[in-house]
């Protein structure tokens, strides 16, 4: 059995002020995405399955990168090409898997997964065609349209991308074999959710709720996935989203989709956040009882389109004199990083770190700083997406005002202890440990956290979602608009 392998996934925050070039995304063609074996990514985890299920993979292209702004026409009409083109020379097939996000915008097209479902779609006919998607897609019932599966991971942080992967090829392999095809139907809730773990709270309630419903929903059940949507764009169909995958009518497991939906609709309350800036977070962590004190600058999150190098949350940290206690990684400033490699360990330096972006982050800082240590930035990844490379580039140890303040020069979320690790940082060793991400890292640091404090400093990726401007979106959404009812009025 032949199955295509192909994806462009981005996550599109359409408020950064740089659009997307090609030149930012990593391409892998053909073979070379055989690499991903083994690695606990989508990529990974489909290629992989393939081969456990002795399907003859054709890898045509998958093209990824970081968040950021609007994805520029010519990077991703020439993706899509390449893709198509791929798809037409690549001979019989028996089903096609696409690798997509969900959130991905491109100049003058909204829905980036729509527009290439159709494209796909219309080149391979009527076999089986399905997709894995992160849960911050926000997706349409026109993309639905053009699937026979629809598998969203189920965690924030995504530790189960690959598992997710696994299901579309084995949904697609069962298919082609059997002749059934099976249809999506999107429920879309006018709901912008803040930043929510399912580790915890209520993102782990509603999880489990949906997880026990799909138990429930009888044999036509393929899946019942839950987007919580990317509110950090503008675009008119955001919003939270509850997909159903099914065989034949699908009648008890569309009711199933629509009550969880209900039932996310009705703990919307329970979704706000009550945000610290940086000051006051500093304060809670001071006044945590259990160490490590873990404090995540949830605001700046280069996983959700920010630059990485604010520095309002550092300031507070060096404002309150933490000092030696606490330890810091990363600010993403190539500058400062340069600077400190050219300097060599031993050195000290005058610095102006970060804030070198925009304003919204806070200025830079200006410090002496001392190089503890020095690394090229080539990490492994040990939690989330565990076995898959990460490149942040030149990296320094700093040590300003006694504070370990590590720098990098690749945009990054801090997805786990190795940015640390790297530099020679035990995170056992400090009562404080401050990085930047907004539920990615509770992978890496969830079990060790002794309290886990969020600081919501102004930020592109701030919980206060309702102080983005929205010229596309005509619809009533909570908790814009306290009005905002579901279903949806036409
Ligand atoms: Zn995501």
């Amino acid at each position: 059995m032949r199955i295509a392998l192909a994806g462009i996934s981005h996550e599109t925050n359409t408020y950064c002020g740089a659009t997307t070039p090609v030149s930012a995304f990593y391409v892998y063609r053909g073979d070379k995405m055989l690499d991903a074996a083994g690695q606990e990514s989508d990529l990974g985890g489909a290629v992989d399955a393939c081969s456990r299920m002795g399907c003859e993979l054709v890898p045509i292209l998958f093209a990824s990168t970081q968040p950021s702004g609007t994805i520029e026409f010519e990077a991703y009409s020439g993706f899509k090409d390449e893709i198509l083109r791929g798809l037409a020379a690549a001979g019989p097939l028996d089903a096609c898997v696409l690798l997509l996000h969900g959130a991905g915008v491109v100049e003058g097209i909204e829905d980036l997964e729509g527009d290439l479902a159709k494209a796909v779609r219309e080149l391979v006919g009527d076999i089986p065609v399905t997709a894995s998607f992160d849960l911050h897609g926000n997706v349409t019932q026109q993309m639905a349209e053009q699937l026979n599966g629809i598998f969203v991971c189920h965690h924030y942080p995504h530790v189960d991308m690959h598992l997710r992967a696994v299901e579309a090829v084995a949904a697609a392999r069962s298919m082609a074999a059997s002749g059934e095809r099976a249809s999506c139907e999107v429920i879309r809730l006018p709901l912008l959710l803040p930043t929510t773990t399912t580790y915890e709270g209520v993102g782990e309630r509603m999880l489990q709720e949906l997880l026990e419903l799909k138990e429930k929903a009888g044999p036509e059940c393929l899946d019942i996935g839950w987007f919580h949507g990317f509110p950090y764009t503008d675009v008119n169909h955001v919003g939270s989203y509850v997909v159903a995958s099914y065989y034949g009518e699908g009648t008890d497991v569309r009711a199933q989709a629509a009550a969880f939906a209900d039932a996310l609709w009705q703990a919307r309350e329970d979704f706000r956040v009550k945000s610290l800036d940086g000051d006051e977070s500093v304060a809670a962590a001071r006044a945590a009882k259990s160490a490590p004190v873990i404090i995540h600058e949830t605001s700046d999150n280069c996983g959700g389109g920010t630059p990485g190098d604010g520095t309002h949350l550092l300031r507070s940290m060096l404002d309150a004199g933490l000092g030696a206690e606490a330890c810091f990684a990363f600010l993403v400033d190539p500058e400062v990083a340069g600077q400190a490699h050219r300097a060599g360990v031993g050195a000290e330096i005058d610095v102006h770190l970060g804030g070198k972006t925009d304003d919204l982050h806070g200025p830079p800082l200006a410090r002496r700083a001392y190089v503890k240590a020095l690394h090229d930035g080539r990490l492994v990844m040990q939690a989330m997406f565990r076995g898959t490379p990460l490149n942040i580039g030149p990296m320094a140890r700093l040590v300003i005002d006694d504070m370990d303040v590590v720098v990098a020069s690749r945009r990054s979320q801090t997805f786990d202890q190795e940015p640390f690790l790297a530099v020679g940082i035990d995170v056992h060793k400090y009562r404080y440990v401050a990085l930047k991400s907004s539920n990615h890292f509770r992978a890496g640091f969830q079990e060790l956290a002794g309290t886990i404090v969020t600081a919501d400093t102004p930020g592109l990726t701030t919980h206060r979602i309702e102080r983005f401007p929205r010229q596309r979106t005509v619809r009533r959404l909570w908790p814009l608009d306290p009005a905002a009812a579901f279903p949806e009025e036409p």
